[in-house]
């Protein structure tokens, strides 16, 4: 294991590794695993992935987990990164269009990646009760991984949150209870309640291994747009000893909530970087919200490095339903140090999305994955994206737990 230490995000106070953590005991802010990427590098090569699990798990040097056997795991990750050629052609520009379809991880989101390293660490560290407040899909994947790893499961979300968020809670045996509120108000209750009850929480950036889990989507993003140096033949076992040139898109676009995935990644490119893997090239990150639930995108247009709380927070898309993000200067931050920006689309316009990216990809979104169509053309609208440049678009998870809005 290459776990050196924690290391608060905000002011970078150093905390201990071994110890079940929440948040930075100084300042309250959300703490990130730091790893010695030299001794990582060492085994985590292009030659050694190549025979790996088709799992996030294949990524074991730069992942918290000290015991193999704690890992508990459904085969997440290594989702395909799916081209949208179709899709491309009604766009004004050419560009590379493809899509990271998350939607093909267990319990059906990309929640899935988080609660497996969260819940592996948690019972690394004894656990024996989690608890989390949800606005749909982090509740189904920790109840579903909770389960496999034989824990009790405490779930807190808004009463309208979709009606299969709350069923595939129930049946996996989780305390599901419904709160007339938003994840925020779920969050306190959580908060309120922990102590008494002996529950870990595995709130979003409350705990430093969610982020460990989504950080995977860069180093995959990486391997699955590598080119074999020195290839033209794309004879693979002819290539097998020659260096990978790892490469990243030149955009990203990401629906965010609370952000995990977008601070992941870009923890992933700076350890990469650190690695050999790429240099200091970054994509741009595009952070997508609903235009009534904009928090960051309101942040980033002010200037501000925290965003205030979101007053009166509402959208379909559930998962972008996060009027206070605890790791918002983050999300800041990378969109600022990789040159992108945030952008606002109507629910509207979202929706229209599924259907089209549906009828395009064959893909049925999640209202937050089809999202980023209406931001990427807004951006190449504005002159934001250049032609023969590669946009990924992330479609976090799938259209077929949202039926209600449907209907
Ligand atoms: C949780 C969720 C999001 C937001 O993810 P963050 O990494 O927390 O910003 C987006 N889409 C779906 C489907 C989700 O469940």
């Amino acid at each position: 294991m290459n776990v050196t230490h924690l290391e608060c995000a905000l002011c970078g106070l150093r905390h201990e590794a071994r110890v079940l953590q929440n948040l930075c005991i100084e300042c309250g802010k959300p703490l990130l695993v730091r790893y010695d990427l030299e001794a990582a590098a060492q085994t985590l090569t292009a030659d050694s992935l190549k025979d790996r699990e088709a799992s996030l798990w294949r990524y074991r040097e730069v992942l918290p987990v000290d015991d193999w056997t704690n890992v508990v795991s459904f085969g997440e990750g290594w989702t395909p990164l799916l081209n949208a050629n179709k899709l491309a052609e009604d766009l004004d520009i050419s560009i590379n269009l493809l899509i990271k379809d998350e939607s093909q991880n267990p319990t059906q989101s990309f929640k899935a990646r988080g609660m497996t390293a969260a819940i592996s660490m948690a019972k690394e560290f004894g656990v024996q009760k989690v608890a989390v407040p949800s606005a749909g899909n982090a509740a189904g994947a920790m109840a579903a991984y909770a389960a496999r790893a034989g824990m009790e499961a405490h779930i807190f979300m808004p009463a309208d949150t979709p009606k299969a968020n709350v069923v595939e809670c129930q049946q996996t045996g989780a305390n599901v209870t419904l709160i007339d509120g938003l994840i925020t108000d779920c969050g306190k209750i959580v908060a309120e309640r922990k102590k008494d009850e002996g529950w870990f929480d595995v709130s979003t950036l409350k705990e430093p291994y969610r982020v460990e889990g989504k950080k995977t989507m860069g180093y995959e993003l990486a391997e699955q747009l590598a080119v074999p140096v020195g290839s033209g033949s794309g004879n693979h076992s002819a290539n097998r000893q020659q260096p990978t040139a790892y490469t990243l898109p030149d955009v990203i676009i990401y629906p965010t909530g609370g952000g995990t995935g977008l601070i992941g990644m870009w923890k992933a490119f700076d350890e990469m970087q650190q690695m050999g893997w790429i240099d200091s090239k970054r994509p741009r990150m595009i952070t997508v919200q609903s235009s009534t639930c904009a928090p960051i995108v309101r942040a980033f247009e002010n200037g501000e490095r925290f965003a205030d709380e979101f007053e009166n927070a509402s959208t379909v898309a559930s998962g972008l339903r996060v009027p206070k993000a605890i790791g918002d200067f983050l999300i800041l931050d990378a969109i600022r140090a990789s040159g992108g920006t945030a952008i606002a689309v109507t629910d509207e316009e979202l929706m229209a999305a599924v259907a089209e990216i549906g009828a395009a990809t064959g893909i049925f979104a999640a209202p937050e994955g089809a999202a980023c169509l209406p931001a990427l053309r807004k951006l190449i609208a504005a002159g934001q994206i250049s032609s023969g440049e590669t946009v990924v678009l992330f479609n976090t998870g799938s259209g077929i737990k949202y039926m209600e809005v449907f209907e």
